[in-house]
């Protein structure tokens, strides 16, 4: 008798996990109806992610994430069971649509929407990070909490539907406000924390969304340009740590093949009944993050060898000139604009200024692998205001 059930114990932890559950959502009423609450109790927003994690993992029994209201801010796991607390992502979200208000994009609805459940997205993620690390004894070295980060965005990545590329971005710059915030009183044991500082994590999760090539209309604002901002990438972080999504893609799909399910085909990893929308749908571009929109009309001619244009340069010329600029340009061999000196114009300095800065938010497509180290050409604007 003893044999025979230790012959079994022995079966089961040969095969691979069995799924003998589900990620259950249970929603408290909140006692505030506000964005958060509306898109995540109202609206059930997440649903659609959790079929998706139920499709594509095994669960050894059910697991519930309660949405409620919480005296402190706090996302959990705890004993098999993941808390997310309404103002959890309610102050990560307003610190976020602070920034929408001050880059004019008020009242953007559907990307305030888009801002909430990316937070609640890859905070649902990084919880149940914990949770397999937990009951599935997932492994991974290093810090668990940056191991979890990780997992909640190589996961959200791989989710075939659409609109992962803004959610995404949201879910990754909220940690930028939350980190400007915990700068301002950072003390020694901070840095002795089981949690990394957040702007640490921050960079960390923005170089493997900006290396996964997604969210190509907001790539070109992630990285450091002139005048670069704090939550832009250095691009000396980008060139060095180029290759790590593809890296982290295989660590990944290693360390999750024994939780997978194992009836999962690449078709059931998304909505069957999806269908990408036509066209481009809501988008956040640099005229949204740097204030208006300009009413020149623009005409640009390119000519560096070997090198196209990506996206167009979006302009913030709220001047009346119109003429000519021509800037003699320095590519590396990514296609970012590593110099730029103004040949000549017919406008006032300050628009030369202004459309240089644009240069260097710029990021040119190269034609091929051959490409040199660094490449120079001209880049021509034909400025025409009504
Ligand atoms: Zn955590």
């Amino acid at each position: 008798m003893r044999r025979i059930l230790l012959l079994c114990i022995l079966l089961s932890f040969s095969t691979i996990a069995q799924d003998k559950g589900d990620l259950v959502f249970i929603y408290d009423a909140p006692n505030e109806y506000n964005r958060v609450t509306q898109e995540l109790y109202f609206n059930k927003g997440l649903e659609k992610y959790k079929e998706y994690l139920n499709r594509k993992f095994v669960f050894p029994f059910n697991v519930t994430v309660h949405f409620t209201d919480c005296a402190n801010e706090n996302a959990f796991y705890s004993n098999g069971k993941i808390t997310i607390c309404y103002n959890y992502i309610k102050t990560k979200y307003e610190r976020v649509r602070q920034n929408l208000i001050d880059s004019k994009v008020v009242g953007h609805e559907k990307l305030e929407r888009e801002a909430v459940l990316g937070i609640a997205t890859l905070t649902l993620g990084h919880e149940l990070g914990h949770g397999f690390a937990d009951f599935h004894q997932m492994p991974f070295t290093g810090k668990e909490e940056s191991a979890v980060d990780e997992f909640s965005l190589m996961t959200f990545l791989d989710y075939k539907e659409e609109p992962k590329d803004v959610r995404s971005f949201y879910g990754v710059i909220a940690w930028f406000y939350s980190g400007v915030n915990e700068t301002k009183s950072m003390g020694f044991q901070r840095y002795a924390s089981a949690h990394a500082p957040s702007l640490v994590r921050y960079y960390d999760l923005l170089n493997l969304y900006y290396d996964s090539g997604i969210g190509q209309d907001y790539r070109s604002l992630l990285i450091e340009g002139y005048p670069s901002k704090p939550w832009q990438m250095p691009r000396s972080r980008v060139s060095y740590s180029s290759g790590e999504y593809e890296q982290k893609k295989k660590i990944w799909s290693r360390l999750l093949s024994p939780y997978l399910n194992p009836n999962l085909s690449e078709k059931t990893l998304g909505d069957p009944l999806y269908k990408k929308p036509e066209g481009k749908h809501h988008v956040i571009s640099q005229e949204h993050l740097y204030g208006s929109t300009s009413k020149a009309k623009i005409g640009l001619a390119l000519n560096v060898s070997g090198f196209g244009v990506g996206e167009r340069p979006i302009v913030n010329d709220e001047s009346n000139e119109s003429g000519r600029i021509v800037f003699e340009i320095t590519v590396d061999d990514i296609g970012n604009i590593i110099g730029a000196r103004s040949k000549e114009s017919t406008v006032s300095q300050k628009v030369v200024e202004l459309y240089k800065q644009a240069v260097f938010k710029m990021k040119l497509v190269p034609k091929s692998d051959n490409v040199p180290s660094t490449s120079k050409g001209i880049i021509t604007f034909n400025i025409k205001h009504q």
